[in-house]
């Protein structure tokens, strides 16, 4: 627990020039929360409406009947707030800074270019019979076409799907079926860590699936060049068919409830959700945390490393940065590649500003020792995030450290597919950090914890965590499924957004998530979140990685199973074993003390790097034989392994 008290305030010289010190912070938050539909009226106006919202909030957050709009009444199109309106002050600021797979390749996009290239594949859209209110699925390596794609749907009011490059053929089916797509964009190739994935392949085998004929086009970038196979009357070639249009289009008038896109949630938990987001509260969202909570300034460069099939990416890489006209960094490999220096080269050879992470990668980076960051200095950086678990401290000191040089504040960010944009982090020039804490709410964010009844608990306490009202960035649905929708995040708590993740407060109102609900572990009467735990084993010197996970314990009801990832130095022993039960044992309570530890290659992971527990309950209970959906895993060879290692409890 002794990391967890540790504090790095705000250093003076930052808060300074923040666009947020702690007074203004807390002004705005208690305005944003005093008066919504005052303070969501006068955010408002840094987009570019149609025609101004008069309508401000109209949000239901009851059990049978959900119904959330923001600014119902307003009409703006966000590709023209993302583009056109940047074109007169910044058309020849760099939007997109493309960085290669491979170290020699890189590119950069003015916001000129963005715009005309956008523009011509919007036409090309049209010209292949997309219209507004269609939907297009997005299976596209991490190249500016994705982004221009995103755009250029939003441009023709056209709803984008965007399905990670990762998955396979049999996901991306179930996901093009699932949104009705008439329209799918690839590459023939994507590249990462100098591996080549077959993209189109894949989409030829996804085409086959029964369900998918609702498929018109397949639209092809030529990234490598490789071999593929032609479907002649549905494949057509990007550069045949978009280099060719006209460099402008006029942007679709658009109300802020019509849809933007579609995104599909990890599959931490189960079976993909579709959320549905719409435009004008999601791109307010998008824009204003991007701005507040990176403290992002003109002109500084921006690097969030997610992929734009994840929500991050479609907030973080293109929504927020562009709505705001900033420049930001779009990278097609991997942090790993050619070698573990590459993250800090990449930073060094763009002059990054900002930072926006995992503490996947960064545990990745970590078991390597400090020395991987020898290659590169890193002085551009100013601000670092984390965001898609939470963040252990002894990760979070690490990444402090050894990759920020002990002088940038880290903003770690909780918040969901579902929320749209970020819901708790702390604005660097106003909240002290306290490592492991996504610290406190974003203005008009009201969190609440909640016993397992749904009263409301007060002061310092641990419960469920839930939002007592809604944020312009909320999902509005699911997909055509409006009552898993409610059935999922309103139903368990009347009234109030469950969002599935426990939460521990603090005595200074800090909010830490201790994990999600599903995995918390009840032994002898105490519940604990894995968290806690995992982030005890990571600060010992050997550990890389670790995941616990219950399982059923005949006295104790739920004994506590461990997976351990060693560094690269440390070979796995039965002294090790001991040595790691005694540390935990010393650093939360003997409660704690593991059960099992067994040694793990590598643990099983989303495709967005997030571990999945559920499938390590599974292996613990020794239940190997319905491992629910695995079709988000990113290398299943892994469960294998673990299966086979699985440690006989007796
Ligand atoms: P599914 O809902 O399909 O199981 P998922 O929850 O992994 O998938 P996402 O919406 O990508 O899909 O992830 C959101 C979840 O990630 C949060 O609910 C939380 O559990 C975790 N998370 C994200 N950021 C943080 C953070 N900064 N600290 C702790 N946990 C985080
Ligand atoms: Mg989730």
């Amino acid at each position: 627990m002794t990391e967890q008290q540790r504090v790095h305030p705000v250093s003076e010289a930052f808060a300074a020039n923040a666009w947020a010190d702690k007074e203004k912070y807390l002004s705005m938050y208690q305005q944003s929360v005093d008066d919504p539909e005052g303070f969501w009226a006068e955010q408002a106006k840094r987009l570019d409406w149609i025609t101004a919202p008069t309508k401000i909030k109209h949000t239901v957050f009851d059990t049978h009947s959900v119904d959330i709009r923001w600014f119902e009444d307003g009409e703006l199109n966000v590709s023209a707030n993302c583009l056109d309106r940047h074109l007169a002050s910044r058309g020849d600021q760099p939007a997109i800074i493309w960085e290669g797979d491979d170290p020699g390749e890189s590119k950069t996009y003015t916001y000129r270019e963005l715009h005309a290239r956008t523009c011509q594949l919007a036409n090309a859209f049209k010209e292949l019979g997309v219209k507004k209110g269609d939907t297009v699925t997005l299976y596209m390596p991490m190249i500016p076409e994705a982004a221009m794609a995103m755009l250029a749907c939003a441009r023709i009011g056209a709803i984008h799907s965007v399905v990670f490059g990762g998955f396979s053929p049999d996901a991306l089916a179930q996901r093009v079926i699932d949104a009705q797509s008439r329209l799918v964009i690839t590459a023939d190739e994507s590249v990462r860590g100098g591996k080549r994935v077959p993209l189109k392949d894949n989409v030829d085998a996804a085409l086959t699936r029964d369900g998918t004929d609702v498929v018109d086009n397949v639209l092809v970038v030529k990234r490598t060049g490789g071999d593929i196979d032609w479907h002649d009357g549905r494949d057509v070639w990007y550069h045949e068919t978009v280099d060719g249009q006209a460099e402008t289009c006029p942007a679709e008038t658009m109300n802020a409830e019509d849809p933007l896109f579609i995104l599909y949630t990890s599959g931490s938990t189960g079976t993909p959700k579709g959320l549905k987001h719409t435009s004008g509260g999601y791109l307010l969202h998008a824009a204003m945390t991007h701005q507040y909570v990176f403290d992002y300034k003109d002109g500084e460069v921006y690097w969030c490393s997610a992929d734009v099939g994840w929500v991050t990416g479609h907030s973080y890489i293109v929504y927020g940065p562009l709505a705001n006209g900033a420049t930001t960094l779009m990278f097609e490999g991997v942090p790993s590649y050619p070698s573990h220096g590459r993250l800090g080269e990449v930073i060094d050879k763009h002059n990054v500003a900002i930072l926006y992470t995992s503490p996947t990668a960064i545990r990745a980076l970590m078991a390597h020792g400090d020395d991987v960051m020898d290659s590169s200095k890193r002085d551009s950086l100013r601000v670092l995030g984390s965001v898609g678990e939470p963040i252990n401290p002894e990760a979070w000191e690490w990444f402090y450290r050894v990759i920020g040089n002990s002088k940038c504040p880290i903003v770690d960010t909780w918040w969901q597919t579902e929320t749209g944009g970020i819901m708790i982090a702390p604005l660097p020039g106003a909240i002290d950090l306290k490592p492991g804490s996504a610290t406190r709410p974003f203005f008009g964010v009201l969190p609440a914890l909640v016993d397992s009844e749904g009263n409301i608990l007060e002061g310092a306490t641990e419960g469920n965590l839930v939002i007592l009202d809604s944020w312009p960035g909320q999902a509005r649905s699911i997909w055509k499924n409006h009552d898993r929708f409610i059935q999922t995040y309103f139903s368990t708590y009347k009234g109030m957004y469950f969002t599935g993740d426990g939460c521990r407060r603090d005595e200074d109102g800090y909010y830490w998530i201790t994990g999600r609900v599903d995995d918390v572990i009840n032994v002898s009467g105490h519940r604990m979140g894995t968290a806690e735990i995992e982030s005890s084993l990571v600060a010992h010197e050997a550990v890389a990685e670790a995941a616990v996970v219950g399982y059923p314990h005949d006295i104790k009801g739920q004994g506590i199973y461990i997976y351990v990832t060693l560094g690269d130095e440390y070979e796995p022993s039965d002294a090790l074993k001991k040595e790691l039960t005694q540390w935990v044992r010393k650093d939360i309570g003997p409660i704690a003390s593991p059960d099992v530890i067994q040694w793990a290659p590598s643990l099983p992971k989303t495709r967005s790097g997030k571990i999945m527990r559920r499938i390590l309950r599974k292996i613990a209970a020794n239940e190997t034989e319905g491992l629910g959906d695995t079709s988000t895993l990113a290398d299943p060879s892994v469960v294998e392994d673990l299966i086979d290692n699985r440690v006989n409890r007796g």
